[in-house]
């Protein structure tokens, strides 16, 4: 992979990559098109990093289909998909980590105490072995993508991130590979996620700013129309992750378990 990427380079060609977990869908496919816009080569990784999953949760059923992945890369125009096995990205006397602190420490980051040090140490990796230009990433994900700014800002990686906007299903829900562990009844009703977002937008669109009594009535919205569990409702400042401040854009932030299923939404809100 390094090899075949140090040729590009040494002719002149851009390389812009795409890091996913697999099971393609829509979004991914929406970044790779964006990434062969804005570079000449795309280079997507699929790779089910286990130092991002807790003890128990879902690494082990995470889905997986490579041959599908492979065609929907090929329609996307990808020009390399790198397909590494945990052999080759973890030896097993691996001591090393990157740990970018404060904005980890919140939302996902509390009920997923690892995860974001999986995530910033599998992405140093990645663009250290593919050494791409540019790097886009989903707004779905939306703390990942703040702290892998971060990172890159505070150990000056040479790589331009871009943030993707969200892909949806016509209902609203945010396109996501672990959909498909949804029963029918918790499919239809996933549907209100987006409509507790949109509930929200509205009543911040009116001037309300009272973001611990908005986030109860979120809370209360979306139990009164889903048969789930709520990890957090959370509006915090779109770029710090730190409480909101007047004139400064907001992230409304949610994640909910349908069952054992864990999902995740959000919207940056405007008026
Ligand atoms: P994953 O395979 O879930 O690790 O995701 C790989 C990349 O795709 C991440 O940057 C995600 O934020 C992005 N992504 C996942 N779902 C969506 C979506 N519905 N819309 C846009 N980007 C997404």
């Amino acid at each position: 992979m390094s090899e075949w990427s140090r040729e590009q380079h040494r002719s002149g060609k851009t390389i812009g990559f795409v890091p996913t977990m697999g099971y393609l869908h829509e979004g991914h496919l929406s970044l790779i098109r964006q990434a062969k816009e804005l570079c000449q080569l795309g280079v997507v990784s699929i790779y089910v990093n286990p130092t991002q999953f807790g003890p128990n949760e879902d690494l082990d059923r995470y889905p997986r289909d490579f041959e599908r992945d492979e065609q929907l890369c090929r329609s996307a125009g990808a020009d390399v998909i790198f397909y590494p096995d945990n052999r080759e990205m973890y030896f097993p006397d691996h001591f090393t980590w990157v740990i970018t602190e404060q904005m980890t420490q919140k939302l996902c980051g509390l009920s997923r105490p690892d995860h974001f040090r999986g995530v910033t140490t599998i992405v140093a990796k990645l663009f250290n072995i593919v050494q791409p230009d540019l790097a886009v990433f989903g707004q779905k994900d939306a703390q990942q993508a703040l702290v892998i700014k971060r990172m890159v800002s505070d150990l000056d990686f040479p790589v331009q991130i871009v943030v993707a906007p969200i892909v949806r299903e016509a209902d609203g829900l945010a396109l996501s590979s672990r959909n498909k562990f949804l029963d029918p009844k918790q499919r239809r009703e996933a549907a209100s996620i987006y409509q507790t977002i949109q509930f929200a937008d509205r009543e911040y669109k009116k001037g309300r700013r009272d973001f611990a009594v908005l986030a109860r009535q979120a809370g209360e919205f979306l139990n009164n129309r889903a048969e789930c569990r709520i990890d957090y409702i959370e509006f915090l400042d779109a770029e710090s992750l730190e409480s909101p401040a007047a004139d400064r854009p907001v992230l409304m932030a949610v994640a909910v378990y349908f069952g054992q299923t864990r999902l995740i939404d959000n919207l940056i809100l405007s008026d």
